[in-house]
Parts: C-alpha cells; structure tokens; sequence
C-alpha cells in the first residue's frame, strides 16, 4: 500500500515475490527525490503511477538515490534514468562499482562466497539475476554529510551507513524526524508480507554495522522507514534497533558454540548456527546467511579466537583457538 508518512514522504511498494519492498519518494515544492528503484519492471508497474496519482510530474524528479548495492533496490536504474529526465543517479562510492554493473555486483557482492566458501549460486538463481536487474552507470558519486534542498525550506541529510554494505546511504528528514533507513538496520528475520520469516539479516561488516545501528539510535527518530518491514514508530523503530542488535549478540555466541576443536567448513558453520537463529528454510538461506556468519569468522579471527585454515582445494576451514 502506498501512503504519505510525513509530509512529502511517500512509500511505494514494489514487486518481490512474497517480501515487500518499497522505494520512498520525498516530493518538495520545487524538487523531488527518489530512494530506490526496486527490481526491473518496478519504475513502470509501480513508481510512475504513484507519482501521476501523486501529480508530481516526472520532471520534478532531480534526484535518484540508490541506497546500496542490492538487486531489489537498485535493478530498475536504467528504466528510471529514462523516465526522470532531469535526475541525476546517485549512489555512494563505495557500491558504485556494484551499482554500475549486474555483472560486477553478480561477482563481487553474490559471489564472493564462491572460491573461498563453496557457496555457489545455482544457475536459476543467476537466471533471476539478469531478468531482475537493468543496472545503469551512476551520475553523481556521494559519500554521506551532504544535504538537498527540495523547497520551501525543506532540506534533508544524507547519512552513511555501512554494515549491510560498505557504502550504505540513509537520509535524514530533521523536520518529521524521519529516519529512512532502508536496510542498514536489518532486525532478527526479514518477513515476507504475511509476517512469516523468510531470510536473515544480511549484514556484513560487523563491527560497522554496530557502528550503525548505535548512530540510527542516537538521532532518535521519530519513524524509521525501511524498505521491507512495516513503518515504525519511534517506540518500534528503537525495538528495532535493539533487535538488531541482540541478533548480532546472538549470532556471534552461536558461532563460538559451533566451532569445535575440529575444523569445520564455512557450510558446516552455516547448516549448524541456522537453525538456532532463525526459523529459516535453512539450505534456501545458506548464501544469505553466509553475509552475517562470514562476517562473524572474520571478526572473530581479527582478535584472536578464531582460526582459519584451508583444504587442498583451498576451502576456508575454521576452528576455535
Ligand atoms: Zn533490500
């Protein structure tokens, strides 16, 4: 359901399968902005018609923000530079490459997993990859601390918030004191619409997720707007985010209880935590579990407790220390 959150913001929801994803679209007296593309399709099935119902004309648009490197929020940026003429592409540096290029994100961002991890995806999934993303090259390269002015008075701030990925972005509207977060801040189990769990929080970077999820807190928003759980609150948005939180608590006590004094391959790891943080299909969430659980290896090695090795075909193995 599309609505009005705060003056000027607009959530509109966008197709992907049973989860839902919504783009916002912050319309000012003199510009417009536009967070998110969703995957193909979406500009022209979803966006466009909120915005002639809206009666902002697509030349109002000067501004399409990408708020990561993620197929469902950045798989329609051809399609929109078409349909906002005057707009430039924006993203923040360190996700260009990725929002750039489906083959570059295929790679670097689903792939990463693959050499090292033998989490390969299959070749549907890369199928749905390439039906479900029509990347373009981003105009204008940001990276967190500027501001736009949409009119009026009306002028929001631009966050980094990396964790999810390394050049995550959020705004900042200071006058509804809205916290458009997209997905730096991820919960315990993403949903689908009916409520049911269906993929993990797929953090990366812990520590600067943590990082994050502290810096959201601190502003103390008076909604937190995501791009696939419910509108908050500012009584539900900080449960939220100190869910978020207690997840990454937990994971990271999962992880030290998994490893044995034998080594264990990064699946191993995988198919053993899963269960105990989620009620996932686990073997359908393994790759996306391996984003906060390879995070986890990493960050536990950094210090010390965690020892990684390799097998002749060159497969992480992992044992506590
Ligand atoms: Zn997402």
């Amino acid at each position: 359901m599309n609505v009005e959150i705060a003056p000027g913001i607009h959530r509109i929801d966008t197709p992907l399968g049973e989860r839902r994803c919504s783009v916002y679209l912050l319309a000012g007296s003199d510009s417009a902005l536009l967070i998110d593309t969703g995957l193909a399709g979406s500009v022209e099935s979803a966006i466009l018609p909120e915005l002639d119902r809206l009666g902002v004309e697509p030349e109002r648009v000067r501004l399409v923000l990408i708020s990561h490197a993620d197929i469902d929020h950045c798989g329609d940026a051809e399609a929109a530079k078409r349909a906002f003429p005057r707009a430039l592409l924006a993203c923040h540096h360190a996700d260009a490459a990725e929002i750039g290029s489906l083959e570059a994100m295929i790679e670097r961002r689903y792939g990463q997993f693959a050499t090292e991890h033998g989490l390969v995806d299959s070749a549907e999934t890369l199928a749905w990859y390439r039906a479900a993303g029509r990347f373009a090259e981003p105009d204008l390269l940001l990276a967190g601390g500027e501001s736009f002015a949409l009119g009026s008075g009306w002028t929001v701030d631009l966050l980094h918030v990396p964790g999810h990925s390394r050049g995550h972005l959020a705004l900042w509207d200071p006058h509804s004191r809205a916290a458009i977060v997209i997905d730096a801040a991820l919960g315990r189990t993403l949903p689908t619409r009916s409520g049911e769990p269906a993929f993990p929080p797929t953090y990366r970077d812990v520590d600067d997720y943590l990082t994050t999820l502290d810096r959201l807190a601190a502003l103390e928003p008076e909604l937190v707007l995501t791009a696939h759980y419910s509108t908050m609150d500012r009584t539900s948005g900080m449960v939220f985010l100190d869910e978020s939180r207690g997840f990454v608590a937990d994971a990271e006590a999962e992880v030290l209880d998994a490893l044995g004094n034998s080594l264990s391959s990064t699946i191993e790891v995988l198919q053993r935590v899963g269960p105990a943080l989620g009620a996932w299909p686990v073997d359908t969430v393994l790759a996306a579990l391996a984003f906060p659980i390879v995070g986890h290896l990493e960050r536990l090695e950094a210090v010390g407790r965690v020892r990684r090795r390799h097998d002749a075909d060159g497969l992480a193995a992992w044992e506590a220390t």
